[in-house]
């Protein structure tokens, strides 16, 4: 129960490929990689946040298939470089190769997101390295999404109209769902919508990089691809604000252990929507449990350091 309404919580936080830190969302999304990753690739190159999940999904996913990965990202500061912890840290054990551009650099280097093709940088001979775009938003990871789309399809009761919400990044996952719940229930007859939530970009944003992978990727029928509706409000990436710290302890009170940089965030757009909106409304809420759950230890001390969380507080 969440602000005394029942919402039904899909555990994608327990799905997993076998090694270490192929959990929730991004064993989803790596998970063609991991199976169909063509034997000449020695090399995978990537780019995005310095913390961020994909950055340790993609160094285990090399780690389980013995290829390199080369992940470019903008310099960490030094305190992170003299202690490294979190996702850096993780990355790092696994053997992941950081190349580190000037703010700048970066932003010459990937002017967009997604950069769905793929740089010419490291200039090795071709097909011997894989370009993965920032968080996983290729064509390949189409296939363990649709899995969590027939997982959720299938975990939905019959004639019950039912809303799934999904926090969303680079909106990957949530475009592939989307794509995949229309095409079950056009089959089937339960009634199922996709809602994401921005968490990383806004919700432009969210959309245009949604639209770019869609138009990239799809192969439907005439005309152009149905994005699925995104939810308000924003709040900017990784911020340590105390709606999300309400949200997460309320969740968690409710059942739902989350993490504080996607779940909580998406939970705290499911109860302003109650309040504020009727778009939720008449539908029971399926919330997607989306993982990086080891991400939480590393946020709840920047909340110490705020003084919004006290020492004794449980995670
Ligand atoms: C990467 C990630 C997402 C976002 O997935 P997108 O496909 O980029 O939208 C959501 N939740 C968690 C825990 C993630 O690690």
């Amino acid at each position: 129960m969440l602000a005394n309404k029942l919402v039904y919580q899909f555990r994608d936080d327990l799905h997993t490929l076998p090694g270490p830190y192929l959990t929730g969302n991004k064993s989803r999304k790596f998970k063609y990689l991991l199976k169909h990753l063509p034997d000449k690739v020695d090399t995978i190159v990537s780019h995005g946040g310095v913390q961020s999940n994909a950055m340790v999904a993609l160094a285990a996913l090399g780690m389980a298939t013995k290829t390199s990965v080369v992940y470019y990202c903008k310099k960490p500061g030094r305190w992170l470089t003299t202690n490294p912890s979190g996702n850096y840290h993780r990355a790092l054990s696994l053997g992941i190769e950081l190349r580190y551009l000037k703010n700048d650099e970066y932003s010459e280097k990937f002017p967009t997101t997604p950069m769905l093709q793929p740089i010419l940088d490291p200039p090795e001979e071709a097909g011997r390295s894989l370009w993965v775009p920032q968080g996983g938003a290729m064509k390949e990871a189409q296939e363990g999404c649709y899995d969590l789309a027939d997982d959720i399809y299938n975990s939905v009761q019959e004639g019950v109209p039912t809303t799934v919400v999904i926090p969303a990044g680079t909106g990957t996952t949530s475009l592939f769902l989307h794509r995949r719940i229309l095409d079950l229930c056009k089959a089937g007859d339960k009634d199922i919508k996709v809602f994401p939530v921005a968490c990383v970009a806004g919700r432009e944003d969210l959309e245009r990089q949604m639209r770019a992978l869609s138009s990239a990727t799809w192969s439907g029928e005439t005309g152009e691809e149905q994005l699925p509706k995104i939810l308000d409000p924003f709040i900017p990436f990784a911020s340590v604000d105390k709606r999300i710290l309400s949200a997460w302890r309320e969740a968690k009170e409710a059942g739902m252990y989350l993490d504080l940089v996607y779940g909580a965030v998406a939970v705290h757009t499911v109860t302003q929507c109650w309040k504020k909106s009727d778009i939720l409304n008449g539908r029971q809420v399926m919330f997607v449990n989306t993982g990086g759950l080891e991400g939480v230890a590393s946020m709840m001390n920047r909340y110490k350091h705020a003084g919004m969380v006290e020492d004794g507080e449980l995670y």
